[in-house]
């Protein structure tokens, strides 16, 4: 996927929920941040937007979470360690490994016979 809409990113990392912008707390960014250090993976121009979960049963309730838009409108795709989601094909794809695994393994014992390497 190579951009999120900004209807996506809105949305609670945790409950999926539209969470509330907040234009006063968004900011430009510089390549540079107060102490004159570079800052990494941000591009020059873009503006970080803060939404707040407004969800009281969220684990993120009046957390913020930052949203990158850049000058050319587009929205990058959130950190990956940000969207937990995005481990579930993995995983499922090694659990199903693992269940196959577990059931020739099961298998062949029932059979009465030894379990070849
Ligand atoms: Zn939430």
């Amino acid at each position: 996927m190579a951009n999120a809409t900004w209807s996506d990113a809105i949305q609670c990392p945790k409950c999926g929920l539209t969470g509330e912008h907040m234009p006063k707390e968004s900011r430009q960014v510089g390549t540079r941040d107060s102490s004159g250090n570079r800052i990494h993976g941000v591009t020059p121009g873009a503006k970080l937007h803060k939404i707040y979960c407004r969800n009281s049963r969220c684990s993120w309730f009046n957390t913020n979470w930052t949203v990158q838009v850049n000058p050319d409108n587009s929205i990058p795709e959130p950190d990956e360690h940000r969207r937990p989601r995005q481990y579930a094909a993995p995983d499922a794809a090694l659990a199903e490994q693992m269940r196959l695994r577990f059931d020739a393994i099961e298998a062949a014992t029932r059979e009465g016979g030894e379990i070849r390497r």
